[in-house]
């Protein structure tokens, strides 16, 4: 069994959908980046690499490529574990926190689960999605930025 970490932090701007874990979520503000900037897709995609020792989001989804602006970021998640069943790992579990003031996100995980198993082609008993705020603390706290983090653990299929 191999275990990989994942971090990503995107800016909160008006004017962009928020999207987490493939999912539309309703909010005054969305996150800005070159793809969707879906930052749970984004973490659990480094973790995912991270586990079997690929590298990292950049390097396989450079983020200056024109075909990857506005990209669905679940294309990512899908890819990494194509890779990972190519070299015959196949996920046991994720773990994932994503960390932000607002908006409170508890009643979309269903629907955000029932996305990343769909795409991840595993049960969504074997994904967890949870978040927290920064308690009011720096940029996080004053509502500039959400993150996320991941955790996956892969083993031999
Ligand atoms: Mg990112």
């Amino acid at each position: 069994m191999r275990i990989g970490n994942g971090y990503d932090i995107h800016k909160l701007v008006v004017g962009r959908p928020l999207i987490l874990g493939g999912v539309n979520i309703p909010f005054e503000f969305g996150l800005e980046g070159h793809s969707d900037a879906d930052v749970l897709a984004h973490a659990i995609t480094d973790a995912l690499l991270g586990a079997a020792g690929l590298g990292d989001i950049g390097m396989w989804f450079p983020p200056h490529e024109p075909r990857w602006e506005n990209a669905d970021s679940m294309k990512f998640v899908r890819t990494a574990v194509q890779a990972l069943a190519d070299r015959s790992y196949r996920v046991i579990n994720v773990d994932s926190v994503i960390i932000c003031e607002r908006p409170k996100l508890a009643k979309y995980f269903p629907q955000i689960r029932a996305r990343l198993s769909e795409v991840m082609r595993i049960s969504d008993d074997q994904i967890s999605v949870k978040a927290a705020t920064n308690e009011g603390l720096g940029h996080i706290g004053r509502g500039e930025a959400i993150a996320a983090q991941a955790v996956v653990l892969i083993g031999q299929s």
